[in-house]
């Protein structure tokens, strides 16, 4: 697991300018030295010596929103809902390698059914599987509303809230993901959780050590999210001003998921979607696309994340993402950074990766062209390293 790569375009993930030069060294999956000059291909005759010249090396990407037991597609999600168990977990362990093997080394799972999204976190963790750094939420907790699926467990109380959180903490969750906004039955959204119940996750959370994620389709239910110290604010549609400069005062973190409506809106056509469901996955472009213009200019750090599983789209699409979050207002460099050092953030794991840095586990990719002038380049993967081990 000891590697050097030399004269590499190097975008380290921090958001400073990218190195046109640089060399840089792993040694037992740790980054030990990053130095610019001529370096002389290793004389360690057990390192594995790369000339990345033309290359560029970037960390590993993220998606941050993943369900891993759900395979995307046209149907997917009723699938997912319907599959027993270990089906369920042997389909999150082939989309877990499919994501790894484009590049993304970490992901966050917000939410399988049964939660056997933990069970594949420590079966990667413990190399038996291939697959991303998982931080998983096990279940998905939810107050009643339109939509009781089976991977939501419904709550009505606050004692039950209690109970079912420390269940997900007792399995081995990485993080607790709450629902925090319910659909009415004619497509409107309200708040879910109330201040009693969202400060009790927070603090039962936060008291050992985890993130809350809040799934968000309207202002009401993620304000209330937000004020509670909620972590992070999932799909963020409908987000008013004042909501956007909340998160930002907060450091509240926006997981946008552009690619839910975008996947639909390009499959319509082979699907053949009627004119409702194309009308209302355009207004969700449009209300989507909005609210993500409002917290770009209330400054909210923006994490990628796709929702690959809880809807249409795959795994292993964080770039596609990116490309949607530019067209909506990133520069190519913050796509970047919200593919990498904030999902890290946000996942938990940023004192280990995310980043380029000496003392970092070697998360790495390197892609051929320069990511800056097209996003693209990042699916022309040449090579992948998770924790200095080389993937792909
Ligand atoms: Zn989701």
């Amino acid at each position: 697991m000891n590697l050097l790569i030399r004269n590499v375009r190097l975008i380290d993930g921090t958001g400073v300018e990218p190195i046109p030069s640089v060399n840089v060294a792993v040694e037992n999956g740790v980054i030990s030295w990053i130095g610019e000059g001529n370096v002389t291909p290793s004389a360690h005759p057990h390192y594995e010596d790369i000339n990345g010249e033309d290359l560029t090396l970037m960390p590993g990407t993220f998606d941050c929103h993943e369900h891993f037991a759900g395979d995307g597609g046209q149907n997917g999600v009723p699938a997912m809902n319907d599959d027993l168990p270990e089906v369920l977990l042997v389909k999150a362990a082939a989309n877990a390698r499919r994501a790894l093997m484009t590049g993304q080394t970490s992901a966050r799972d917000v939410g399988s059914p049964y939660g056997i999204s933990i069970t594949l976190a420590q079966q990667v963790a413990t190399g038996s599987i291939p697959g991303p750094r998982i931080t998983a939420a096990g279940q998905w907790i939810q107050a009643p509303t339109t939509w009781p699926y089976a991977m939501v467990h419904t709550i009505e109380s606050p004692e039950q809230m209690r109970q079912v959180v420390m269940d997900q903490i007792a399995r081995g969750a990485g993080l607790i993901k709450v629902g925090a906004t319910g659909t009415r039955e004619d497509g409107s959204d309200y708040a879910t959780l109330g201040p009693e119940i969202a400060g009790l996750v927070v603090q039962l959370a936060h008291g050992v050590g985890l993130k809350v994620a809040a799934h968000c389709t309207g202002s009401a239910g993620a304000t209330e999210a937000v004020e509670a110290g909620i972590d992070s604010i999932e799909h963020a549609t409908h987000i008013d001003n004042a909501t956007a400069k909340l998160m930002a005062q907060k450091g509240t973190v926006a997981v946008p998921t552009l690619s839910t409506w975008d996947y639909r809106l390009r499959a319509a056509a082979r699907w053949d979607l009627p004119k409702e469901e194309i009308d209302s996955a355009e207004a969700r472009r449009d209300s989507s696309k909005a609210s993500f213009k409002r917290m770009l200019d209330a400054g909210v750090k923006i994490a990628a994340g796709t929702d690959a599983g809880g809807s249409p789209v795959r795994h292993g699409t964080i770039v596609h993402e990116m490309e949607v979050m530019i067209e909506a207002g990133l520069t190519p460099m913050q796509a970047i950074e919200s593919a990498t050092r904030i999902a890290a953030e946000i996942t938990g794991t940023l004192d280990q990766v995310g980043t380029v840095e000496v003392g970092k586990l070697a998360d790495l990719i390197l892609v051929d062209g320069d990511p800056l002038s097209d996003i693209g380049a990042i699916r022309n993967v040449w090579a992948v390293f998770q924790g200095g081990r080389r993937i792909r």
